[in-house]
């Protein structure tokens, strides 16, 4: 967009100075090099932080930050704290402390804490007289809130993209609202969201996304909320709706977050023999290897291959309701018969095995071993709040409602951003 305003440039004097910004930045990759050179040539140690990009290992990272230590690459190679530098995930900040002749002197960087989602391990590799150590600290990172809002044009993955939702926000909501919105089928242009999630700080550096303490859709005529509440230390806990009742429904809508149905439960002639029969399971059209998640907890009652289901799972939910999930590319592992799953547990991907005439999830709703059409059912309601702990809920709805007043929940303010 700068360079457009190079154009006009002649005609708005200020716009001259728009270019000069564009190249200061692209220039700043290469003149890394330029003044590492200009470092080398004082005798002082310099600092050198540097993120991993995608496709980065260690050793082109380290090429990069102008470090030539063939002990260092031993070292990390060798040392169990080191080598998890090895692994660093994409956007990891690493600092180092060089010397003229490119030797590292030390090296820092944080690593998740995998006991605690609030707190970060800080790794620093340093050299001694002996060589290389390496020492690991637990460091408390610090919670701020941070609160976006989208509008629907094409998708909810484009809105979340334009609303600089990180991807693991973007998630939980899909997970939030599984129960109670289809996001392939439901949402239309024009409907919006807003959600408030914690992200967690050291220092002045962004470590990571947290929790997703709010949410509400505005959709297809529908208003939906969710708002986290905490049990105990905080870290247990679900999403209720504004009156204290939990989102976490018995079954999910679907087994496939993102996906349309191509064929209800309805008479309809097999795409395979041609004969008109009634369609016992609802068909979602989705790619090879998506994964398929459990609709509710149970037990698996069959796990492996039946002629026309190619590869299938069935769960037992209790004495009344079972599940079926059929044409699987692939059962996932430990999915045996008599294993306990999860709401949301993945259970296989989605493929062609069996009568199939293409990719796609066969999911069946049985009803005492009868296969029936889930929307027609009512299903066990969901759990609310007990009355000791709404007093504490309520305020905390008072509040969010609040925050999502002050955001401005004006569709086209949100479109002109
Ligand atoms: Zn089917």
């Amino acid at each position: 967009m700068a360079f457009g305003a190079a154009g006009v440039a002649p005609l708005a004097p200020d716009a001259a100075d728009l270019p000069v910004v564009t190249i200061t930045e692209e220039l700043a990759l290469p003149d890394l090099s330029a003044q590492i050179n200009a470092l080398r040539k004082t005798s002082a140690p310099f600092i050198v932080e540097e993120r991993v990009r995608p496709g980065d290992n260690l050793w082109s990272l380290l090429n990069r930050m102008g470090v030539h230590d063939a002990d260092a690459a031993n070292f990390l190679r060798r040392d169990v704290r080191a080598r998890t530098l090895v692994s660093l995930r994409s956007g990891a900040r690493l600092q180092a402390s060089i010397s003229p002749e490119g030797k590292l002197l030390s090296m820092q960087t944080l690593l998740d804490s995998p006991g605690n989602p609030n707190n970060a391990t800080n790794l620093v590799l340093e050299k001694t007289i002996d060589g290389f150590s390496s020492r690991l600290t637990e460091v408390a990172l610090e919670p701020r809130v941070e609160m976006r809002s989208g509008q629907i044009s094409s998708s909810f993955f484009v809105a979340a993209d334009r609303a600089q939702l990180p991807d693991t926000v973007t998630e939980q909501l899909l997970d939030i609202f599984a129960g109670d919105i289809d996001f392939a089928a439901e949402l239309r242009q024009g409907d919006y969201f807003q959600v408030i999630y914690e992200s967690l700080w050291h220092g002045s550096e962004l470590i990571r996304s947290g929790r997703v303490l709010a949410a509400e859709f505005h959709y297809n005529g529908n208003h939906r909320q969710a708002i986290w509440f905490g049990t105990g230390d905080g870290q247990r806990g679900g999403y209720y709706d504004a009156s204290g009742k939990s989102l976490k429904k018995t079954f999910l809508k679907s087994p496939l977050p993102l996906s349309r149905i191509t064929s209800g439960f309805a008479m309809r002639m097999h795409p395979i023999s041609g004969e008109w029969t009634q369609h016992k399971g609802i068909d979602f059209a989705a790619p090879e290897g998506t994964p398929i998640r459990a609709t509710a907890d149970g037990a698996i009652d069959f796990s492996g291959v039946q002629n026309g289901y190619g590869n299938v799972v069935i769960i037992k939910h209790g004495p009344v309701y079972s599940t079926v999930y059929a044409h699987m590319s692939r059962i996932a592992t430990d999915r045996r018969a008599g294993t306990r799953v999860a709401q949301g547990d993945v259970i296989g991907y989605v493929g062609s095995t069996g009568w199939s005439s293409g990719p796609h999830l066969h999911y069946e709703f049985r009803v005492n071993q009868e296969a029936r059409d889930p929307s027609t059912i009512a299903l066990p309601p969901a759990v609310a709040l007990s009355a000791m702990e709404l007093p504490q809920f309520r305020k905390r709805v008072a509040d969010i409602t609040h925050r999502f007043a002050v955001m401005s929940p004006n569709p086209v303010t949100l479109a002109s951003r």
